[in-house]
């Protein structure tokens, strides 16, 4: 693989206390790495490493790896943070395309994807009874759907929701198509809050 698409490759960002928060490129997190202020977490062990000591880890060959003249430098797959101990904030704004990819493009009620154009957005508690356009009040509904429920609160439509409306908290961990997701990350992004990854 490219040095510059080894370099531009994700790697999985943990806070002070082992929390996913966000995702970062290799680039960054060998800066980061370099200047102390994270350590690479060995995928094998959970082992966190200096800068030092990552840079004399052997590299196997199925490992994406950094060369430069003089070393050759695994990529880090995820890193520990060594002072940030926080969450990162990170607010969605209320917008359609938002609300696309929150509800996956699916139909609330009924589950079908037909696609942008036969989706609307359905105001769960009607506006003309004062239900507002708000992330908890709002989800994607199938034209048919939206039909059927018309004025009314689902329980009066005889209509469940597949899930509750919520703000979505995604981090950009949830950014990372799953297939650019490194096999470490698994173990951390288990332990994550369900709505700070892709939901
Ligand atoms: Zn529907």
């Amino acid at each position: 693989m490219p040095i510059s698409s080894v370099l531009s490759q994700p790697a999985l960002v943990l806070n002070k206390s082992w929390c996913a928060i966000t995702t970062t490129t290799v680039r960054h997190a060998l800066e980061l790495l370099f200047k102390d202020a994270a350590q690479a977490v060995r995928p094998e062990t959970y082992e966190p490493l200096g800068f030092a000591s990552w840079s004399a880890q052997p590299v196997s060959p199925q490992d994406p790896c950094v060369a430069t003249v003089t070393l050759r430098i695994r990529a880090p797959e995820v890193i520990l943070l060594t002072r940030y101990n926080g969450f990162p904030q990170l607010r969605v704004a209320f917008s359609r395309k938002n609300l696309d990819r929150r509800d996956r493009h699916t139909c609330q009620y009924c589950g079908h994807r037909p696609g942008s154009p036969e989706l609307s957005i359905d105001h769960v508690v009607p506006r003309s009874r004062g239900g507002r356009a708000t992330w908890d009040n709002c989800v994607l509904a199938c034209l048919a759907c939206n039909r059927r429920k018309g004025d009314r609160l689902p329980e009066e439509a005889g209509m469940r929701l597949l899930r509750p409306p919520v703000r979505p908290g995604w981090t950009p961990v949830g950014d990372v198509p799953v297939d650019h997701q490194r096999p470490a990350w698994r173990q951390f992004l288990r332990g994550a809050r369900p709505r700070d990854i892709a939901s």
